[in-house]
Order: C-alpha cells, then sequence, then structure tokens
C-alpha cells in the first residue's frame, strides 16, 4: 500500500465540565466527546525520499528540508501548510521516530470550521498518525499511536479512538461510551474569533465566588448514554465555558435561542466556542433550522449532520 484517503472527524463536547487549573497551567476537566459525520478529507502518498515542502493551493509555497510535503486547501487561510501544521507534525513525529527513509505527500482539505470548538487540527493528527502506522506498517496498536498522540495535542487520543467517550484529565484519559442514539445536529458558527486562553483566563470556578458556575452533571449524563435515553442525555447537556463565551458573545446564546425556537431538544456551545450545535429528532426540523439560521445574520458557518458511529457511516 502506497496511498490512502481518510476522512478525519470532528466532534462535539455534549458536555464539558472543569474541574480546578493545575499549577502546570492546564485543567482538568470531564468531557463527553462524540464524532461527528463533519470531515476534512485526507490523501496521503508515499513517495521517494527527496524533494519536499509545504504549500497551500493559491497562496505560496513554504520551502522545507524534510521528506513531507503538505498541501493544504481550503480553510479561509486561516491553517497554513507549514510545519506546524498538526498534520504535518504529526508525520513528522512519527517517521523520525522510525526513521522512515521514503517521503510522504499529504493533501488535506480542510471542511471542519477552523479554530472552531471542533478539534479539526487534533483530528487531522489523529488521521494522519492512524494513516502513516498503516502506510508504513508500523505495527502499532491504538493505545501506542495515543500515547504519541497526546504529545501534539490534549484531544488527539480521544480523535484516534472517535465515538462517543467519557475525557478526562487534560482530555486524553479516555473511556469508551455506547453510541449515543442517533440524532440529526444543527451546527452553526457566528464569524467572531474567540481565543481558547481568553477563555480559560476568565472562568471563575471558586466555590465561594459570587460568580461561580453551575457544573453539569457528567455523570448523570454518562448514565444516560449507557441507557440509551437521548432526551435525558440532552437535557443534561452543560458547558461551563459558555459562562464566558456568552456574556463576552452574546451572538453565541443568540444562535443557541434561535435552535431551540426551531425545535432543537437541546442546543449548546462545543468546546471553547464559538461554533453552536443543536440536535434535534425530527428531520424536517433539523432541516428547517438549517434554513433558518443560514439566511440570517448570527452564523457565517452551518452545517447540518448527525452523530458518527462506525455502525451508521461507512
Ligand atoms: P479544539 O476544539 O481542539 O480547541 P479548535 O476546533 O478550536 O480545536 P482548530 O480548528 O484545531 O481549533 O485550530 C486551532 C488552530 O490550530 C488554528 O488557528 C490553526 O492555526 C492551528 N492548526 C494547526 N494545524 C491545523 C489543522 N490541520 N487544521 C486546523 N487548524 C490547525
Amino acid at each position: 500500500m502506497d496511498q490512502l484517503t481518510w476522512k478525519a472527524r470532528a466532534k462535539i463536547n455534549l458536555g464539558l465540565d472543569v474541574l480546578r487549573k493545575r499549577p502546570d497551567g492546564y485543567h482538568d476537566l470531564r468531557m463527553v466527546m462524540q464524532t461527528i459525520d463533519l470531515y476534512d478529507e485526507i490523501a496521503l502518498r508515499v513517495t521517494e525520499s527527496g524533494a519536499a515542502g509545504a504549500d497551500t493551493i493559491g497562496n505560496g509555497t513554504a520551502g522545507d528540508d524534510a521528506a513531507i510535503r503538505l498541501r493544504v486547501q481550503g480553510g479561509g487561510g486561516l491553517v497554513t501548510a507549514d510545519s506546524q501544521n498538526l498534520a504535518y507534525r504529526a508525520a513528522e513525529l512519527l517517521m523520525k521516530e522510525f526513521a522512515i527513509r521514503q517521503g510522504l505527500d499529504i493533501t488535506l482539505t480542510k471542511k471542519i470550521p477552523v479554530a472552531a470548538g471542533l478539534a479539526g487540527g487534533s483530528t487531522d493528527a489523529a488521521a494522519v498518525l492512524i494513516a502513516v502506522n498503516q502506510l508504513f506498517d508500523l505495527g502499532l496498536d491504538e493505545r501506542e499511536l495515543m500515547e504519541r498522540g497526546v504529545k501534539l495535542g490534549a484531544d488527539v487520543p480521544y480523535c484516534i479512538m472517535g465515538g462517543t467517550a467519557l475525557a478526562e484529565g487534560i482530555g486524553e484519559q479516555l473511556t469508551r461510551l455506547p453510541s449515543v442514539p442517533q440524532a440529526h445536529v444543527l451546527l452553526a458558527k457566528p464569524p467572531i474569533q474567540v481565543s481558547t486562553k481568553f477563555v480559560y483566563s476568565n472562568l471563575r470556578l471558586g466555590d465561594s465566588d459570587a460568580q461561580s458556575v453551575r457544573h453539569p452533571d457528567i455523570d448523570a449524563q454518562v448514565q444516560a448514554i449507557r441507557e440509551g435515553d437521548l432526551y435525558r442525555m440532552a437535557e443534561l447537556m452543560g458547558n461551563v465555558l459558555e459562562t464566558v463565551t456568552i456574556p463576552a458573545f452574546p451572538v453565541i446564546g443568540e444562535i443557541r435561542d434561535r435552535m431551540m425556537h426551531c425545535g432543537a431538544v437541546n442546543a449548546m456551545m462545543s468546546g471553547s466556542g464559538p461554533t453552536v450545535f443543536g440536535l434535534f429528532d425530527d428531520p424536517e426540523k433539523a432541516r428547517e433550522a438549517y434554513t433558518e439560521l443560514s439566511k440570517g445574520e448570527l452564523a457565517g458557518e452551518v452545517y447540518l449532520t448527525e452523530f458518527y458511529t462506525p455502525e451508521t457511516v461507512t
């Protein structure tokens, strides 16, 4: 095998709680993660070693001496095709460790909104790790890939695993959960930039603090998932980071309200935002909400998709 294409799927958080800030600056989290069927496409081809570089089609070329050549299509100019790209770094990590002599051509077609709370970069890294392992027959199992993935980002191990999972620690301690009953997932990203650093540094967690946050009940949500109860799971959706982002960027709350008005079972911001997702049990309502959000002024990017589980999507 010398070439491979891969779908690198995005995630949403059905629940996101922040427990505490750690001495190393990271936060201890508890998150319910769910893969959705919105993906970047990654095509990989093994080449003879030698000429390599990185370029963004239409955006010039960034030369490089490595044997990895990366092209990026899409991404609205926000994703550079250089050695900082997580897809590049993932290939480099394994190719260096295993002293691979051949080269690799990677074409990354971005479809997942960038810096959106959907783990776009992490899922690209996960996909490249999996693909490089296969292409060069490295023989790494899932756990071994995850150990390497966490060096690239806390969400990368989850993206390698995919499906429904509870993520703890900084996001790297994973417990697989049963698949959530299928739902239609409407995503809407307002045309704003929200820095993850801003969100975490403005989060107030202190118990005695007047502004202290209401924590979602992650254990109860996990239980609802184990029972296969979509409605109870949705009722228990909560993201503590909304306590920072909604006051700072009211459009996030407005999109959520609009989705609820359109008949969503529930709606919430994913990750540190700013993308909001709504879950719908009725395809008609989901489609109407998609049309409504698409023509409105609140969201720049709107997508209608569904949960990804290996059983439902090929
Ligand atoms: P998370 O949900 O994990 O916080 P996110 O969806 O908010 O992630 P990403 O789309 O992963 O954010 O992008 C964050 C930044 O990472 C971008 O601004 C971009 O500069 C950088 N980046 C590096 N590689 C990639 C990649 N392959 N795809 C997207 N962004 C990338």
